[in-house]
Formats: structure tokens, C-alpha cells, sequence
């Protein structure tokens, strides 16, 4: 079983497949995806050995991300071997959404259950401001087609003083009729957006507070959730959550690894550097993937010293999926 030195025990793995992403939001890549990085990315027998390693180790709910994972022409088969692993219960994706529409029926075929998509405004001029892109409308007919076919479905919002600050009333007029888990993220501090991070991080605490008096009440949560605190309120049909990495406490509940398109294991999003596994995923078993992982989880980390304002490694966080 996986672990660590504190009894953080780790039940969810984010696999990122690739670092490209196509949008270029403003506090993440805005001068959009610099080819500057090693593009040799994980193929699909190194995935099938990841999956099975960290599926023997008690690993039950996997999510691929990226960069934009949708950009990866193989992703279907990502998908159908994460979903074809003995002892993986959950398949989830993160994605911008760009190819939803086109792409939700395969990935449900390959065995996809979850999805979550990051749309950090419902003013499509702001959503096109903040990603480059006018894809607003497709993208929330693609969450549609989502639905229909029975995924459950999050929405992922970075919550931005100049950007959304004042949006809350529309997401939640948003989530009366429509039956998703919207969750605003507090703006992390990267490597890359420092001054951005400055004029932009606005504190989930008061939409928090807001949210307690006006009829929302916290959700039980189990234990391959993710860090979110999530709210349901009897007159809508969704949820909304706030993720706070900057809370006290926030790491305490970790229970998630991080592996990146390059195969390199990252035991905290804002770790010094990634530990290559490569090596091990080459093999025919994965036993010594096995060892490595449990001994390499011995250096994990209390928590990511993010208040602290140290980013580690990550300059940016389509290096690692968020
Ligand atoms: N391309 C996919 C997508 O757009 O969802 C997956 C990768 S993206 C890096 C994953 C998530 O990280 C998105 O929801 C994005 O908004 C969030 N994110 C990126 N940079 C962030 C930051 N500095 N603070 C908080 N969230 C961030």
C-alpha cells in the first residue's frame, strides 16, 4: 500500500500524458505552449505499467491530464488501459474542453466516469480574454453531451480578482438548473506568475462564509475525493466547491501522487523536482516500479510550503496537470 511517513495513505493518481496545452490562460501559459521541454511523452506500454503498479499499491481512481490531454491522438486507448486495470474503480480526465464535443462518445466507449473541464468564466468575452480562445459555447455543449451520457461532471474555475472576482452570482445561477460540481480554485503561486499571483489571488474564505448563510451546507466526502470542500443547497441541482491549498490544513488530507508526461513521479504539485521512474516501466512485471514507489514516497513532504510562497520546481502547472 502507498503510504507515507505521516499516514497519508494514497488512493489517487494524476497522470499527465502530455505537456502541450493549445489555450494560453493568462495566469498559467500566456504566451501560450513553448516548446522548450523534453516532448518525449509516456507511451502506451509505460501508461499499462503505470496503471498496474500504482493499481497494485491500492491505487482505485486514476485522472489523466496534461497540458491538454485531448491534444494526445492516442487518448481513447489511455483511457480504455486505465479502465482495463485490474483494481482501478475510477477513470476521470481533465480537460479544457476544446474537442468535448467531438470526443466525450469515445472516451465514454473507452471507459471514462468522470470528467472535469476548466471554464474560469460564463461571460464568453471574458472566457476568450482569459484562454485566447471563443469556445465558451462548444465547450458547454460538450459538457451537455457529457452528461447525457451519464459522466459525472466537474467544472473547474481559477478564482481571479480582475478577472471573476465578481462572477459568483453567475455560476451559481449556473448550477440551479444544471447537475455539475462547480469549483472555484484559489490562484496558486507558480514559478511563472508571480506578479500575476500578486494582483490576482483572491481568498476563497468569504464565498465560503457566503455560501454557509445562504442555505449551502458542506458535503460528506469519501476518501478518493479530491481537496475540494464542496456545498449542496436543496433548490439547485449542483454543487459548488472551493479548493484552498492556502488553508491551514490543506495537505493534511493529500492523498494524491503525481506522475508527469516525461515519467517522472512528483510526490507534491510543488515538489523541487520530479523522480524519474522511467527506468522501471520498461520492465515486463512491476515489482521493482513497486519498490521504487514506496521507497521514493519516503521523502514526501508535510505540506507544499505554498504560504510561504515556495513553488518548487513547477514553473507553470501544465507541466503537471494541476
Ligand atoms: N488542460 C487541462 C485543463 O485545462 O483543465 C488540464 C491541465 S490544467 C493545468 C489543470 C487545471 O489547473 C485547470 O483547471 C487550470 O485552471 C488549473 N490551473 C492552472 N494554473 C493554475 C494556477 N496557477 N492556480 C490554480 N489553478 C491553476
Amino acid at each position: 500500500m502507498l503510504k507515507d511517513k505521516f499516514g497519508r495513505r494514497f488512493h489517487y493518481l494524476r497522470l499527465s500524458v502530455t505537456d502541450v496545452c493549445n489555450f494560453s490562460c493568462d495566469y498559467c501559459l500566456p504566451d501560450g505552449y513553448q516548446c522548450d521541454s523534453d516532448r518525449n511523452f509516456l507511451g502506451l506500454s509505460e501508461i499499462r505499467q503505470i496503471c498496474a503498479g500504482f493499481a497494485d499499491l491500492g491505487t482505485k481512481k486514476i485522472r489523466i491530464t496534461g497540458g491538454e490531454p485531448s491534444l494526445r491522438k492516442d487518448l481513447p486507448q489511455i483511457i480504455q488501459i486505465a479502465a482495463s486495470t485490474t483494481g482501478i474503480e475510477q477513470v476521470a480526465i481533465t480537460t479544457n474542453g476544446y474537442r468535448l464535443e467531438q470526443q466525450v462518445d469515445a472516451w465514454v466507449d473507452a471507459g471514462l466516469n468522470s470528467l472535469n473541464v476548466s471554464i474560469d468564466s460564463l461571460d464568453p468575452r471574458m472566457f476568450e480574454s482569459i484562454t485566447g480562445h471563443d469556445k465558451l459555447e462548444t465547450i458547454l455543449s460538450g459538457i451537455k453531451r457529457g452528461l447525457d451520457r451519464g459522466l459525472k461532471v466537474k467544472v473547474n474555475g481559477v478564482l481571479m480578482r480582475q478577472y471573476n472576482g465578481n462572477e459568483l452570482g453567475a455560476f451559481l445561477s449556473w448550477l440551479k438548473h444544471t447537475p455539475i460540481t462547480f469549483r472555484l480554485i484559489e490562484l496558486m503561486e507558480t514559478g511563472d506568475n508571480k506578479d500575476f499571483f500578486k494582483l490576482n489571488h483572491l481568498s476563497g474564505e468569504p464565498i465560503k462564509q457566503y455560501l454557509l448563510e445562504n442555505g449551502w451546507s458542506p458535503v460528506i466526502q469519501n476518501n478518493t475525493a479530491g481537496p475540494a470542500q464542496e456545498f449542496w443547497h436543496p433548490d439547485y441541482q449542483g454543487k459548488i466547491g472551493l479548493i484552498m491549498p492556502y488553508s491551514k490544513d490543506f495537505c493534511a488530507s493529500c492523498n494524491r501522487l503525481r506522475i508527469s508526461a516525461t515519467g517522472k513521479l512528483h510526490l507534491c504539485l510543488f515538489a523541487d523536482k520530479g523522480l524519474d521512474i522511467r527506468p522501471y516501466l520498461q520492465q515486463t512485471d512491476t515489482l521493482e516500479l513497486q519498490q521504487q514507489l514506496q521507497q521514493l514516497l519516503g521523502d514526501k513532504d508535510a505540506t507544499h510550503w505554498l504560504d510561504q510562497g515556495f513553488t518548487g520546481a513547477t514553473k507553470h502547472l501544465a507541466m503537471l496537470g494541476g
